[in-house]
């Protein structure tokens, strides 16, 4: 993966979030251990304006999952993307931040893990 594609998918989730639809006063790029993550409130994909508008599931196998960077969609999840910090089966997220998503989760943003 290119450091170009993973900034586009990243911008694209910005400007989701700053296009009104989000007020998220800033993304977390500070890292979320495995043992914190456990701990967080887990993301509502059908209540979360974030999730909503990156149209997170908790369950990847169920999102219409585009082939991307060479990964096939179906082996696109949150366990395997750039953006999940820590390991289990719930994880942090740096556009989720003091949220935990699934580690079988997925939404648009996701980029495959360098
Ligand atoms: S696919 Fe990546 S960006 Fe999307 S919720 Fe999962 S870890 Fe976060």
């Amino acid at each position: 993966m290119s450091d170009n594609t993973m900034s586009q998918s990243r911008r694209a989730a910005v400007k989701l979030m700053l296009g009104g639809a989000v007020a998220v006063p800033f993304i977390s790029l500070v890292g979320v251990s495995g043992a914190r993550a456990a701990d967080l409130p887990h993301v509502d994909a059908k209540a979360d304006p974030t999730a909503i508008a990156l149209k997170y599931v908790e369950d990847a196998t169920t999102a219409t999952r585009a082939d991307k960077a060479g990964t096939p969609g179906a082996e696109q999840s949150c366990a395997n993307c750039q953006f999940a910090q820590g390991t289990g089966d719930w994880v942090g997220c740096s556009l989720f931040p003091g949220k935990a998503v699934s580690s079988k989760g997925w939404c648009m943003s996701w980029t495959k893990k360098a």
